[in-house]
C-alpha cells in the first residue's frame, strides 16, 4: 500500500487538554487565564461534547433537589460565564449558536491553541511521564504532535491511558467500597450511550415512514410507554443502548442499533392512535451518540457512593456536585423496568482534588466523566455542570504546577491551600470554604458589611448580598491613604433561574432569555484622592457575573463602585455579592476579560 506524504507538525505548550467537552473546555480556559500555554485537542469540528449540537444535552448540575437547594448550590467560575455569555451572544438559546459561545469563549484566551477535528491517537512517555501525544489533523491532513509539561485527560473515553495510567471499567462488587447500590458481583457492565432527536411544533399531521432498517415497535414492545404521553418538553435521553458492550470499541455498531432505536421510537411515537404526537414532526436526529461512561482513571482517591452520601467532606475539596446517583441499567431501552434509578445524593457534596489527577503517570491530570470514582460515585459526578468545576479545578491546579514546577500530586502536597484560594477568588464553589478577603478591605470601613462576608451567593438561605440602585454606589473608606491596584465584584446572576437550552424547535418570545438585571451592564470604579472622586476603570457591556478589574496602583483615601446603566432598566438595581479592594501587594489571578495576569 502507498500512503499518501503527509505533513508533520511539532507543537508544544505547558498543558495538553484532550477533548474539548465541557470539562476541556474549562480546563483550557482554567489554564490560559492563569498563565499556561495551552493545546485543546478536540476530534469533533465543534466545542462542548455531549452539550454540542451534534448531541444536544442541556447541562445538569449541583441542583439535583433544585427547590430545597438548586439555587444555593449552582455552579460559579467559568460554567457561570459561559452561561451568561450564552445569554448574551445567544438568547433564543439554540444549540446551533451555542457551539459558536464555547468557540468565542475559547479564542478569546490568547494562550489556547485550539486544534479542531483532531484526534490524540496516542503519545510518547518516558517511565511515568507522559512527554508528547500524536493527533491526526482530519481537515488539514496532518500528523500533529503536541508535547507538554502536563497532559489532561478530558475525552470522557481515557485516550491518554496508553501511558499505563491506571485505570477502571464497568462496574464495581458491592464488598468492594461497601456500596449498597452496586451488583454483588463486579462485571464490565456500563451506562449506555444515546442518540437524540429533537421535534417541531406543526399544525398538520402527517404519518412516519421510518426506514426499512428501523425497528418497528408496538404497545407490547415499546418500553418507555410512559415517557411520550406529554411531548411538550420533550428529552428522548432514553434512546439509551450499548451498556452490555464495549462503549468504545463497539461505539460503530452502538450508533447504528441507535439509529434504528430513534428511526424505530418516532415511528411508534408519531402514528400512536392515541394521537400524542400529532402536533409534532421530527426536525433533527443525532447522528452522534452521547457516551455515559468508558473509562474512569485511578487517581490518589477513588470517590465512593460513601463518600457522597457522607457530604464528600474533604480537606482537599477543589470542586463540588449535587446531582443524585443517577444510575442506568446496562440493558437500556430493552430493559423492561425502569431505565434508571436515582438514588438520593446529599447537595452540595464536595469532590476532592486527589480524584483529578492519576495515581501512577506522574504528569496526568483528568476532568469529566473519566475521574476517579467507583461506577455508582461516577453516575452522580458525570453531569456537565460537575465536569465543567472539575474542569476548572484541574486547569487552575496545572497552572500551578506548571508555574511551581510541580507533579500534580506535588500540587496536592504543597500548594493545596493555593489552589483553593485562587479558585475561589476565581468564583469556584467550594462547599463550607469562605473566601478570604484581601488585608486591605478588612481594613477599610465598608458601606455595605455583608460584601465582606466572604461567601459569593445566598447561602443557607441567607442573602449575602447588597442592592446598590441608579444614584447610590458602594464603596470603602480608609483612615488614610492606601495603594489600590484592583478591585473584585460579583454580581447575582440569579442562580435560581433554570432556563435550559430549546428542546424543540419555533421560537416562542418568553423562550428569550437576557443577562440578568441584577448583574451590572455599564459601571465605574472610582478614587478619591483628597476631596475629589477620579473615575479609575469603567465596564461596559458587562455580562459577568465575577469582575476583577485590575489598574495601575492609585493612592486614594476611598474607592466606589457606581452602576452606570442596567439590564434590566425599569428596575435600575444591581444585587451585589462582593465588592472588595486590594493593594499591588495582594493582587489576584484573572477572570477573565481586561485583566493580563502573571
Ligand atoms: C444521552 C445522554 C444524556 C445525558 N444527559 C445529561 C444531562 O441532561 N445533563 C448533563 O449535565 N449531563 C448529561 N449526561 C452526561 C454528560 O453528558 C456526560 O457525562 C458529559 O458529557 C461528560 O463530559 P466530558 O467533558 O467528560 O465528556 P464529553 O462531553 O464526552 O466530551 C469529551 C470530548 O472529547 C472528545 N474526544 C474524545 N476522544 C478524543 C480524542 N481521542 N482526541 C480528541 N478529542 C477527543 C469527544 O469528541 C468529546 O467532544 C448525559 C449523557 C448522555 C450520553
Amino acid at each position: 500500500m502507498t500512503v499518501m506524504n503527509v505533513p508533520e507538525k511539532t507543537i508544544s505548550a505547558d498543558l495538553v487538554v484532550v477533548g474539548g467537552g465541557m470539562a476541556g473546555v474549562c480546563a483550557a480556559i482554567a489554564a490560559a487565564r492563569n498563565g499556561c500555554s495551552v493545546v485543546l485537542v478536540q476530534d469533533r469540528p465543534m466545542l462542548g461534547g455531549n452539550a454540542s449540537s451534534e448531541v444536544r444535552m442541556h447541562i445538569c448540575g449541583a441542583y439535583g433537589e433544585f427547590e430545597k437547594y438548586g439555587p444555593e448550590n449552582r455552579e460559579g467560575g467559568i460554567l457561570q460565564e459561559i452561561m451568561l455569555e450564552n445569554y448574551y451572544l445567544n438568547p433564543t438559546l439554540r444549540f446551533t449558536v451555542w457551539d459558536d459561545v464555547l468557540y468565542t469563549m475559547v479564542r478569546r484566551e490568547k494562550r489556547i491553541t485550539l486544534l479542531l477535528n483532531t484526534t490524540v491517537l496516542g503519545g510518547d512517555c518516558t517511565g511515568d511521564v507522559i512527554r508528547s501525544v500524536e493527533a491526526w489533523g482530519l481537515t488539514d491532513y496532518t500528523r500533529y504532535r503536541i508535547s507538554g509539561t502536563c497532559f489532561c485527560d478530558c475525552s470522557g473515553d481515557g485516550i491518554l491511558r496508553f501511558s499505563g495510567a491506571r485505570y477502571r471499567r464497568g462496574r464495581e462488587a458491592a464488598a468492594e467500597f461497601g456500596e449498597s447500590h452496586e451488583p454483588e458481583q463486579a462485571d464490565r457492565k456500563t451506562m449506555g450511550s444515546s442518540i437524540l432527536i429533537q421535534l417541531r411544533r406543526v399544525s398538520e399531521h402527517h404519518p412516519f415512514v421510518a426506514p426499512e432498517w428501523a425497528y418497528h415497535f408496538t404497545d407490547e414492545t415499546f418500553t418507555r410507554r410512559d415517557y411520550v404521553q406529554n411531548l411538550d418538553n420533550p428529552n428522548f435521553w432514553w434512546l439509551e443502548l450499548g451498556g452490555i458492550e464495549d462503549t468504545i470499541r463497539d461505539a460503530g455498531k452502538i450508533a447504528d442499533e441507535l439509529l434504528k432505536l430513534a428511526f424505530g421510537a418516532w415511528e411508534y411515537i408519531k402514528n400512536h392512535p392515541n394521537g400524542a404526537a400529532r402536533g409534532w414532526e421530527l426536525d433533527w436526529v443525532g447522528k452522534l451518540p452521547g457516551k455515559r461512561e468508558s473509562i474512569r482513571y485511578i487517581g490518589d482517591h477513588v470517590l465512593t457512593q460513601g463518600d457522597i452520601e457522607a457530604g464528600g467532606r474533604f480537606p482537599d475539596t477543589v470542586c463540588h456536585g449535587g446531582w443524585p446517583m443517577d444510575d442506568h441499567h446496562p440493558e437500556a431501552f430493552f430493559h423492561p423496568g425502569p431505565p434508571n434509578h436515582y438514588y438520593p445524593s446529599p447537595t452540595p457534596f464536595g469532590i476532592p482534588f486527589r480524584c483529578l489527577y492519576s495515581e501512577n503517570i506522574t504528569n496526568l491530570f483528568f476532568a469529566g466523566r473519566d475521574v476517579s470514582c467507583s461506577h455508582m460515585a461516577m453516575s452522580a459526578t458525570r453531569v456537565m455542570g460537575t465536569c465543567a468545576v472539575m474542569g476548572q479545578a484541574v486547569g487552575t491546579a496545572a497552572a500551578l504546577a506548571c508555574r511551581y514546577r510541580e507533579t500534580p500530586r506535588g500540587i496536592y502536597e504543597r500548594h493545596l491551600e493555593e489552589l483553593q484560594d485562587l479558585l475561589q477568588e476565581q468564583d469556584q464553589f467550594i462547599p463550607g470554604r469562605a473566601r478570604e478577603i484581601p488585608e486591605l478591605s478588612s481594613r477599610g470601613t465598608c458601606s455595605h458589611e455583608v460584601l465582606r462576608s466572604g461567601i459569593d451567593r445566598f447561602y443557607d438561605g441567607k442573602d449575602n448580598g447588597a442592592w446598590i440602585e441608579l444614584g447610590e454606589s458602594c464603596f470603602y473608606e480608609f483612615d488614610r491613604p492606601e495603594e489600590i491596584s484592583s478591585v473584585r465584584i460579583v454580581f447575582d446572576s440569579n442562580f435560581s433561574d433554570r432556563k435550559t437550552m430549546r428542546a424543540i424547535e419555533g421560537v416562542v418570545e418568553s423562550d428569550r432569555k437576557e443577562v440578568p438585571g441584577t448583574i451590572a451592564r455599564d459601571f465605574a470604579i472610582e478614587c478619591r484622592c483628597g476631596k475629589s472622586w477620579r473615575r479609575i476603570a469603567e465596564e461596559k457591556e458587562n455580562r459577568r457575573r465575577c469582575c476583577r478589574i485590575a489598574f495601575a496602583p492609585v493612592k486614594a483615601d476611598a474607592v466606589r463602585f457606581v452602576p452606570i446603566r442596567f439590564w434590566n432598566e425599569t428596575e435600575n438595581r444591581v444585587h451585589l455579592f462582593d465588592f472588595e479592594v486590594a493593594g499591588p501587594a495582594e493582587s489576584r489571578e484573572s477572570t477573565g476579560k481586561g485583566f493580563e495576569s502573571l
